[in-house]
């Protein structure tokens, strides 16, 4: 009998397993794919460090940092090159940069709104004007991102600020995503302040000297996932978790046809699939989990030699609003985000394609992406020459939306999961999608686990 049984080797998993480790208890995991890490996964071609899934976290959230420290990887971590952060949107075929002082789509400064070439002016002025609006007296039901964006701002700034900002990070469309989990601090400041812009200003600045925006490794993602399996030591079972099932106190879970025990059960898998698994136990909580979309992505790596590139890449890179889209979402121009990545000699951009409204492109094959991804670069960038490489990740199904009522469907979970002794859920499809809110749920389903043993 293993004490705890954790389905799912990705970042959640893995963090669920170091923190069961810490508290003296051996995990076990099963994954069905031959490595654990789930979707960080890092290569180097050419001394290019090419990350096939996310490529950095948010410093904002501790939980990745503290579990960086733990694994004593600090010194290997670097921030983003925030100096050069310019961020452009292609508007009318051309790049434009997003305006300073932007916060999402809350504009925090007026020169550089209302000089910029993305919006035009009734947009400007319906920005300034938001300024002036005061709280509503009922609090209203959730809403789509794109409605409260258009309440505030109007259309042009869901089109070109709001769309392509949450494509580039969910996948996801924002007439589907929910204001309420995806944005809840811009409903909070609506309801305390009415105006957005008001509130953004109100709040707390950081101080100076806390950082960069975002943060990664020297190496890579996996640079920390490596590190976590290495201190976690868990035994790494192979196989597909098929179902589960209470056996007395505890519970046994089917994996390729055999059953093995466990006094307690983590399922880290996505919602999609953890569905399949509590199916036999559980019908409610299974359309619960699987009333949560999650969207395919992939990522298209092109390293060029820097001198043939015949462009400055000066900024973070760009994104694409779907007005304006063909099968690209957004390209990172990676060596000016992040040192330490591309060497001198290199250029690396790194491109993503898919979404909730192009999952077919997963099934094209390498040469097809790679002729598309091509002809767009050339468009957009003017870039003709011939990439050194390509590396191509495909990611299906793997980012869950918060969709228009997900707080009533993670309630009808919790409740649920809360009824079955020994048995946790953690991963992207609830409580937060970036790597940091990951690592916490799984921190937090280890110390529950550890402590009703
Ligand atoms: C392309 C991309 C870019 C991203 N960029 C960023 C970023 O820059 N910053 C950020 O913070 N976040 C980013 N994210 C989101 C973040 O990376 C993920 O939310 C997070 O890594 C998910 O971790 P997880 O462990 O919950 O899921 P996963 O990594 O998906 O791991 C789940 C694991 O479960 C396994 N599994 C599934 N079913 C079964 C089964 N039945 N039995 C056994 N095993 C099973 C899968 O094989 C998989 O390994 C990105 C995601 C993607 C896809």
């Amino acid at each position: 009998m293993r004490p705890v049984l954790i389905i799912g080797g990705g970042v959640s998993g893995l963090s669920a397993a170091y923190y069961l480790r810490q508290a003296g208890v051996a995990p076990s995991i099963v994954e069905k794919q031959p490595r654990l890490g789930g979707v960080i996964s890092t290569s180097v071609v050419d001394g290019c460090v090419i990350e096939g899934g996310p490529d950095s976290f948010l410093s904002a959230k501790p939980a990745a940092m503290d579990l960086i420290r733990e694994v004593g990887l600090e010194s290997e971590v670097i921030g983003s090159n925030d100096h050069l952060r310019v961020t452009y949107i292609k508007r009318d075929g051309r790049l434009v940069p997003l305006p300073d002082g932007l916060m999402m789509m809350v504009p925090t400064k007026i020169w550089p709104v209302a000089v910029s070439s993305l919006l035009g002016w009734g947009t400007k002025v319906r920005m300034g004007l938001e300024y002036f609006r005061q709280p509503a007296v009922t609090a209203g039901a959730d809403r789509s991102v794109a409605e409260f964006v258009a309440d505030h701002y109007g259309q042009e700034a869901v089109d070109y600020l709001a769309e392509p900002l949450l494509s580039g990070v969910y996948g996801g469309s924002p007439a589907e995503l929910s204001v309420a989990s995806v944005l809840p601090r811009f409903v909070e400041m609506e309801a305390k302040y009415g105006s957005l812009t008001r509130g953004v200003l109100a709040a707390p600045k950081p101080t100076a000297g806390s950082g960069t925006l975002f943060r990664t490794m020297k190496r890579g993602l996996q640079q920390l996932t490596d590190a976590v399996e290495r201190a976690a030591a868990p035994e790494f079972l192979r196989g597909e978790v098929e179902t589960i099932e209470p056996d007395g106190e505890t519970w046994r879970v089917r994996v390729n046809g055999e059953w093995i025990g466990a006094a307690r059960v983590i399922v880290a898998c996505p919602a999609h699939a953890a569905a399949g698994v509590v199916a036999g136990i559980d019908g409610e909580l299974a359309r619960a989990l699987g009333g949560i979309v999650y969207s395919s992505s992939m990522t298209v790596a092109l390293g060029y030699r820097r001198d043939k590139l015949g462009h400055s890449q000066n900024g973070f890179g760009f994104l694409i609003p779907k007005r304006e889209r063909k099968r690209m979402i957004a390209c990172t121009w990676v060596g000016t985000k992040f040192s330490h990545r591309v060497p001198d000699t290199h250029a690396l951009l790194r491109c993503f394609l898919g979404g909730s409204e192009d999952a077919a492109i997963l099934s094209e094959s390498d040469e097809a992406v790679t002729a598309i991804v091509r002809g767009e670069l050339h468009e957009i960038m003017g870039v003709t020459a011939e990439p050194e490489f390509a590396r191509i990740s495909r990611w299906p199904r793997s980012m869950a939306q918060y969709t228009v009522g997900h707080a009533k469907r993670l309630a009808i979970i919790e409740g649920r999961t809360r009824v079955h002794k020994g048995l946790e859920l953690i991963g992207n499809a609830y409580t937060g999608i970036g790597i940091p809110d990951c690592i916490k749920m799984g921190k937090d389903a280890a110390r529950r686990v550890t402590i009703a043993a």
